[in-house]
């Protein structure tokens, strides 16, 4: 599943791959907080230099605002933190194979790579409907690591529909979620 380029050294590939566990249960933290805000749960961190400079979760509902992707700001909150729009040496994990909008960004901002847990049937732009990352009529690749907490990222997607459903068909429950896709 994972594909990373130029890295032959078993022990190196070993030591990256317990690092992308290891950010991407950040994120996982993340969307566990957007789930009990009621928002779709998804959670991004970037992480710079072996330093995570930003974390954000999905906050479409509540900011109005359908940039609100959870990688989509942490790349903007990355930006700030850093003060440059460029986001050369960073890596974005996310949750869920990010939408054309935040593969968008990510090759705006030129950054070096990104890592997600579960793919995205419905709109996933880095490999499963699109891919964006290695587009050559584009000005900027990058490189992509999927699968990575697939099934934990999958899961709290998963408890979170069937939670809504669930309450769906309670009887006298009101409200539906806004959340809902
Ligand atoms: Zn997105």
């Amino acid at each position: 599943m994972a594909e990373q380029a130029g890295q032959a050294n078993p022990i190196a590939q070993a030591r990256d791959a317990m690092l992308d566990e290891k950010y991407m249960a950040i994120a996982l933290e993340e969307a566990s907080l957007a789930a009990a805000e009621d928002e779709v749960p998804i959670g991004a961190v970037v992480v710079c230099d072996g330093e995570v400079v930003a974390r954000a979760h999905n906050r479409r509902e509540l900011d109005e605002d359908p940039s609100a992707h959870a990688e989509f700001k942490a790349m903007v909150d990355a930006s700030r933190r850093l003060g440059r729009w460029r986001l050369t040496g960073c890596t974005v994990y996310v949750t869920l194979e990010p939408c054309l909008m935040c593969a968008g960004l990510m090759v705006n901002a030129r950054v070096d790579r990104c890592v997600y847990g579960a793919p995205d049937p419905k709109g996933g732009a880095l490999g499963t409907l699109y891919d964006v990352s290695h587009d050559p009529r584009l000005n900027h690749e990058f490189e992509v690591t999927s699968g990575v907490l697939q099934d934990e990222c999958a899961a709290v997607l998963r408890s979170f529909f069937r939670a809504k459903r669930a309450a769906r068909k309670r009887p006298g429950a009101a409200s539906t979620s806004k959340a809902e896709r």
